[in-house]
């Protein structure tokens, strides 16, 4: 099957080998809402082969040793390097993100994944020391075979953040990916038998969440769960990954703050603020919240207003576009439900709030002024293209603000005080605060949500120690004393 002129197989990927199904299910292009691909839609039976294929390939890939196993994900790394515009053509159209971000920033980030893991796994040095007569060490014992679903709103990405850490442990690795953009996932299958890595070290399993991806994470064998996805999903996975007692994490919905205090730059915090429309706003991270200090609102609205009308809607492959459509018709519907209910509500739409003329699955940049801080459209996470406005007069009326909501994501700070910077940035209850800049990310950082955005951190060694058991080794050599 060719999709963009490219090659995709929309089969499962399993002990190394094409597997398909007979039940398949469509996959359609946000751009057009035509279907791109008829997939693989696995099941109880699929899970298992690939859960089998990961516990057979476990052994030797774990007993591989961090120094070969590196070899091969740098060697996967360059291959994703080499196939950036191919992969990003097929994303693009899968999922509908900007291209020229896929090809930029996003497919290469895959790539920077696997390097960063591989230099991490190597560089890991066990901690040792003496104690009661016997030299003691922490040893990390790769974990085995692990689960790893991801979202559709990065999957390529996600996907390989996820995997990564986990090959470089020494665990292998069965993937569900989102049933709404499915296909870059097939192609990194590709490159990781490219990349010769060992048959059943990754497998694939397409489907869909409640079927596919409930089988696997309820599945006994498998030894970890790494979930990204929704608040709501991630409470059954962490009900069914409990059932088996399996550890998992958890990256979940965000509803971030943006707070702009008036001795801020203006121009660069509205730029910033106009900028959480990108992706449609379908952006975990994104700061949908805008939190700004009353005395400077005025000044920063008429900024931010100016900076917005100068996006430009259209087909996520053209380069003039800054918006593209959202994801599924399903979502739009959600979205304006969303919006809906809070006009009802008497919350103010400020601009947008309808679907865009353009037509599609396209809705236009939308500002609600909330009638209250308990409105839903403050509390709850639309991941469209909706921001909400409010105004604080004081600091800590600004920082109860960005705490108010049960997710704990991201938040983000403009304030051109360094004491401010220190002091709202250590009281704002989040997983990562970003003050003066944003979605800057460093992968050895830890990063994950507090609240119902999420359980458990990825990056860094955080996310190796979690595909890892550790062991406390005591050796006494001298068994006399
Ligand atoms: P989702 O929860 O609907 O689906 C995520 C994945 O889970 C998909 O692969 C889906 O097939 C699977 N799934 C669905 N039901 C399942 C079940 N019962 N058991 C196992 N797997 C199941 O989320 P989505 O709509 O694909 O993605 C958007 C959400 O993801 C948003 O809430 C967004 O904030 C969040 N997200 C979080 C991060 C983060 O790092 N915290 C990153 C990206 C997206």
């Amino acid at each position: 099957m060719s999709v963009a002129g490219v090659a995709v197989s929309p089969d499962h990927f399993i002990g190394g080998k094409r597997v398909a199904s007979d039940a398949r299910f469509e996959d359609r292009s946000p751009i057009d809402e035509q279907v791109l691909a008829e997939v693989a839609r696995g099941g109880a039976r699929e899970v298992e082969l690939a859960v089998e294929a990961a516990c057979a390939a476990f052994p030797d890939w774990a007993a591989l040793g961090v120094a070969v196993r590196a070899e091969h994900l740098r060697r996967l790394a360059d291959l994703i390097d080499a196939n950036v515009d191919r992969i990003a053509a097929v994303e693009c159209l899968d999922m509908a993100m900007l291209e020229r971000s896929l090809r930029a920033r996003v497919i290469p980030r895959g790539a920077r994944n696997f390097r960063t893991y591989a230099e991490l796994a190597e560089s890991y040095r066990e901690r040792i020391w003496d104690s009661n007569g016997t030299s003691n060490r922490v040893v990390r014992m790769p974990a085995g075979a692990v689960g790893v679903i991801t979202p559709w709103n990065a999957p390529f990405m996600l996907s390989t953040w996820k995997t990564a850490p986990a090959l470089a442990a020494g665990c292998t690795v069965v993937l569900k990916p989102p049933e709404w953009a499915p296909l870059s996932c097939s192609l990194l299958a590709d490159l990781t038998e490219e990349a010769s890595i060992p048959p059943g070290v990754f497998n694939v399993v397409q489907g869909i969440g409640e079927e596919a991806g409930a089988a696997l994470v309820a599945n006994g064998r498998i030894r970890r769960v790494s979930f990204t996805g929704s608040s709501e999903t991630g409470k059954l996975v962490a009900t069914s990954a409990a059932g088996n007692l399996v550890p998992f994490t958890a990256e979940l919905g965000g509803k971030g703050p943006l707070v702009v205090f008036a001795d801020a730059d203006l121009d660069a915090a509205a730029q910033k603020a106009a900028l959480q429309y990108d992706d449609s706003g379908q952006n975990c991270m994104a700061g949908t919240r805008l939190l700004v200090e009353e005395s400077a609102a005025g000044e920063f609205l008429e900024r931010f207003h100016r900076a917005v009308d100068a996006h430009v809607l259209g087909d996520p492959r053209e380069e003039a576009t800054t918006i593209s459509p959202l994801i599924h018709r399903d979502h739009l519907e959600r979205v304006e439900g969303f919006v809906d209910r809070a006009r009802a509500n008497g919350d103010r739409i400020v601009r947008g709030g309808r679907v865009a003329e353009i037509g599609g699955l396209w809705y236009e940049p939308t500002l609600v002024e909330p009638r209250s801080n308990d409105s839903e459209i403050v509390q709850h996470e639309v991941f469209g293209p909706v921001l909400t406005f409010q105004t604080f007069s004081t600091e800590d009326e600004g920082v109860g603000l960005a705490n108010s909501t049960r997710y704990g994501l991201a938040a983000t700070v403009y304030t051109s005080s360094a004491e401010r910077a220190e002091r709202v940035g250590r009281s704002i209850r989040a997983g990562t605060v970003w003050v003066n800049c944003f979605l800057v990310r460093d992968l050895t950082a830890p990063f994950g949500g507090i609240g119902i955005s999420g359980i458990g951190r990825e990056g860094g060694d955080y996310a190796l120690d979690f595909y890892s058991d550790l062991k406390t080794l005591q050796i006494r050599e001298d068994s006399t004393r």
